[in-house]
């Protein structure tokens, strides 16, 4: 069996180790005589599984003890209303600052329940850059302020926070959860839909500052409301049992075996640096995201022309390299080379690219 390179942006690729690990216990898990999926959310095995993988978040990620780790469902998306909703309770207003779709789909979710203001955006030149913040385009009285720290479309990141002062930052980290080490003490709430860097579809992480736990809007329906989950530790309902079991063989791949995150960013610095670098040097290939901002994870990257983009994706589709099409907004190609592309899968792609470019000059 060949297994191709995946550049999908999400759900994307596994560990190799990972996936093997799950295929050797899929009919029986520890010798309890079922697979992870088949078992009660409520059995002392299962306990076992959630509680290891929460202890393994905090560990990699350091996350401090004042920060609730919440396991949930309803994706990326669903954090748009439940941020709102569970935030946007003192002064009901909060600022946004829209780098992409999904900041922007956020802002207009939050418009629903209260006073959301966009404060700076880069919608200006198809959203290639952060746009620049200071302090004083912050409303000192907003409840949040909210960005995408990681632009999975446009491949543009944060590599420096804006500073909100006393105001809680809030960001959606689903496309470099896990990257690279985040100092978790600088934000309010963090959150990911897992299916990018962490697990398969169907969870969602959630870390949340305590203090900002407890003061949602009346009308937040109890399954949104961050209480609820932090109340029963994530099993207030049945939780995504398959997909935290994964991210528990994640979590423990990047302390085990990949030496944690300091180490997971050494390694996605030196797959980005190979593409960015040839993306520099071609005369064929451009990429689309100003040198400053550019992401780690994900690659957009054009050939300034539609049909010799199309000719390009189907031909390394063909040669193994598959779903390297870019988002539609951009158009072009974008390689997501999260943590478990192999460095070989970066080195094979970029040897393609150069062939392809002294085929058709
Ligand atoms: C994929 C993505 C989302 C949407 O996630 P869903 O789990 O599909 O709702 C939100 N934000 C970012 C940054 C993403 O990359």
């Amino acid at each position: 069996m060949a297994r191709v390179y995946n550049f999908s942006a999400g759900p994307s690729m596994l560990p190799e180790p990972v996936l093997k690990k799950a295929a050797s216990e899929m009919l029986d898990y520890e010798g309890s005589g079922q697979s992870v999926m088949e078992m009660s959310h409520r059995s002392k095995t299962f306990d076992k599984i959630i509680k290891d993988a929460e202890a393994l978040l905090r560990e990699v990620m350091n996350i401090p003890d004042n920060y609730k780790v919440l396991f949930l469902q309803g994706g990326g998306s669903t954090q748009f209303a439940m941020v709102a909703l569970n935030l946007m309770n003192k002064n009901n207003k909060a600022d946004y600052i829209i780098t992409g779709q999904w900041a922007k789909k956020a802002f207009k979710e939050a418009q629903r329940y209260g006073d959301a203001k966009a404060v700076a955006s880069s919608e200006d030149k198809t959203f290639s850059y952060i746009p620049k913040t200071d302090k004083s385009m912050f409303r000192g009285y907003a409840d949040y302020v909210y960005i995408c720290l990681n632009n999975t479309i446009y491949g543009t990141v944060y590599h420096e926070l804006p500073d909100t002062g006393d105001i809680p930052l809030v960001a959606d980290i689903s496309s470099n959860i896990l990257s690279e080490p985040i100092d978790v003490s600088k934000f309010g709430l963090l959150f990911a839909g897992a299916q990018k860097n962490m697990a398969g579809a169907g969870l969602t992480v959630v870390i949340i500052r305590e203090d900002l736990i407890g003061n949602a809007m009346d009308i937040t329906p109890t399954m949104l409301n961050y209480k609820t989950h932090a109340d029963a530790d994530s099993l207030f309902n049945t939780p995504p049992c398959y997909s935290i079991y994964i991210a528990k063989l994640v979590l423990d791949w990047i302390k085990n075996e990949m030496g944690g995150l300091d180490k997971m960013k050494e390694l996605n610095e030196k797959k980005a640096k190979l593409l960015y670098d040839f993306l520099d040097s071609s005369a064929m290939f451009n990429g689309t995201v100003v040198a400053e901002d550019r992401s780690l994870m994900n690659v957009p990257f054009v050939t300034g022309d539609a049909d010799l983009d199309a000719k390009f994706v189907k031909e390394a589709t063909e040669a193994g390299f598959v779903n390297i099409k870019g988002h539609r907004s951009v158009g072009g190609m974008r390689a997501s080379i999260y943590n478990a592309m192999p460095y070989e899968g970066v080195e094979k792609l970029v040897e393609f690219m150069k062939k392809f470019e002294a085929e058709n000059k």
